[in-house]
């Protein structure tokens, strides 16, 4: 018998939906064309992660010019989230409503931060996110406090915290779905873009798909990639999903589809889907595959020669001073948080010349910081297919946000007393925070989704993953994704399974 339900995909959108439909008597499946990650030695070997590319997808994409490249993109049970920093953050208020930047203007969302609220603490309670709140000057209104005390900074990270005070600002706590005890028992290293084989990081697969397997009308089907839809006769519905398990092509008609391939590739899905306007599926607005947006960061590290840094993991700081305008009363900047320790083997892999022992010095003497700013949204900057392949033409966007946050953080951290400030923008090989390709909105002539992430041609077909997201703000996108996809599986069990 054919499932209610197949969701597409089990990382945040597609996980987390999962869990919001336990218990709704609906029989689910899940495709995942990954496997488990499985426990090595490599989960904790920056060689092997960074310098060696041993987690990373064997196949290419190439950009609009024909240059290929293999993309920082991860096809495991639990998706991207399973090399995640773990920070999960809220947009902030301002991010849901029309903002002007300095290229151009943000978006509003089709709802108020105050109606997507619940859901946020919703989604903070299943990702057991630890923070602190009152620290930061752009923190939304929370309903509820989190439920874990802060991860704590490690000792040069308080110095950080405490320099950073006194020239005024507002360093405070990331808050992160990280059981720091846990992680640190399966080793010493950080865990940002480092695999989670344990339970030390509370990604898609500890966290959403774990609570959602309880359910036993709920099953998982791994090393299952789904190659195409299949619509009705009449084209209002998606009739079948076409997908390939160990070589053999496969299909499923279920009542439901949810498609939570993440941004990108639920665009190529839909995009190589036959259909009969040949734009692909889901698509009379023109509009998927459109809007790629995936922000516009760099890593910048403080270094002062006279002092080690000897943190762990490092991870535990923000600052959002420059988050709703330059600090003179311009326009906004962006987010500034914290890396994951830097070593001599992460920057040998950007670095390749030079030597690994000068790397390592560098390395140690330094607190390594990702500065983040919003990619605003353009019909150009896009993501095509080209037969089975994704071809990807980003058009960045905002550029003088980036420039103006590097330029003022570099003289915050001279100011700190740190000597030599060095950053390096992160290139288009790491769609991290890729997003908006398939954007929600209340024009169906503008956006192929409405608000509950349901397509406005195929009525039986949602798309719930970083594609939704109207504007990419300038934070990381998880914990947003997670929240709508909870508010969509609330949407899903009243319309259509209501128990
Ligand atoms: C190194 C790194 C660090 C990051 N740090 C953070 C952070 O600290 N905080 C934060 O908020 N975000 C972070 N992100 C981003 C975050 O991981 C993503 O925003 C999030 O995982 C996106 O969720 P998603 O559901 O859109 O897609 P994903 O989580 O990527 O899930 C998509 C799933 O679909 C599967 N899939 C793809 N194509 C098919 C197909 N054709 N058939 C079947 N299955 C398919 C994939 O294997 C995958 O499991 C980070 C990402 C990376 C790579």
């Amino acid at each position: 018998m054919a499932p209610d339900i197949v969701i597409i995909g089990s990382g945040i959108g597609g996980a987390t939906i999962a869990s919001g439909l336990a218990g709704s008597g609906a029989n689910i499946l899940i495709l995942e064309r990954g496997e488990p990650l499985p426990a090595t030695p490599h989960a904790r070997d920056s060689r092997a992660i960074f310098r060696d590319g041993h987690y990373r997808p064997k196949e290419m994409w190439r950009e609009a010019d024909g240059a290929p490249f293999n993309p920082g993109n991860y096809y495991y049970v639990g998706g991207n989230s399973k090399f995640y920093g773990a920070v999960l953050i809220r947009y902030r208020r301002e991010d849901f409503s029309a903002m002007e930047h300095f290229g151009g203007v943000s978006p509003a969302w089709p709802f108020s931060y105050e109606e997507f609220e619940p859901w946020y603490s919703k989604a903070e309670q299943l990702f057991r996110v630890r923070g602190a709140l009152g620290e930061d000057p752009t923190e939304p209104f929370h309903s509820q406090p989190y439920a874990f005390p802060p991860v704590p900074d490690e000792a040069p990270i308080a110095r950080a915290r405490a320099e950073l005070k006194t020239l005024g600002l507002h360093p405070a706590s990331l808050p992160l779905g990280v059981d720091i005890d846990a992680w640190l028992k399966a080793g010493k290293t950080p865990w940002d873009a480092f695999p989670n084989t344990g339970t030390g990081k509370v990604d898609a697969q500890t966290g959403p798909l774990a609570a959602a397997l309880v359910d036993e009308n709920i099953t998982l089907e791994t090393g299952a990639h789904v190659d195409y839809l299949e619509l009705s006769p009449d084209g209002k519905a998606i009739a079948s999903i076409h997908y390939t398990k160990n070589g053999e092509a496969k299909k499923l008609s279920p009542k439901l589809v949810i498609l939570s391939a993440g941004a990108i590739n639920s665009a190529a899905v839909l995009l190589r889907s036959p259909a009969p306007n040949g734009k692909g599926l889901a698509n009379s607005s023109d509009q998927v595959g459109r809007n790629f947006m995936n922000h516009n960061s760099s890593a910048m590290l403080a270094i002062d020669p006279r002092r080690r840094n000897d943190s762990v993991y490092q991870k535990t700081l923000m600052l959002n001073d420059y988050y709703l305008s330059d600090g003179k009363g311009g326009k906004p900047l962006g987010n500034v948080q914290l890396l994951g320790k830097i070593d001599g083997n992460i920057l040998k892999s950007n670095v390749k010349r030079a030597p690994k022992l000068a790397l390592d010095f560098m390395a140690g003497h330094a607190v390594d910081w990702y500065l983040m700013c919003e990619d605003l949204p353009d019909p150009e900057s896009r993501i095509m297919v080209d037969g089975k392949g994704i071809v990807m033409q980003w058009r960045r966007s905002n550029m003088q946000s980036l420039e103006g946050l590097t330029k003022v953080m570099r003289e915050n951290f001279r100011a700190c007393g740190y000597p030599i400030v060095l950053s390096r923008p992160f290139d288009k090989r790491t769609p991290s925070h890729q997003c908006g390709t398939v954007k929600m909105g209340d024009n169906p002539t503008t956006s192929p989704l409405d608000p509950f992430c349901r397509s406005f041609d195929h009525r039986n077909l949602f798309v719930v993953d970083g594609g939704f997201l109207p504007n990419s703000a300038a934070v990381n996108p998880a914990l947003s994704i997670a929240a709508q996809a909870l508010r969509v599986a609330d949407h899903i069990r009243r319309t259509e399974f209501s128990t």
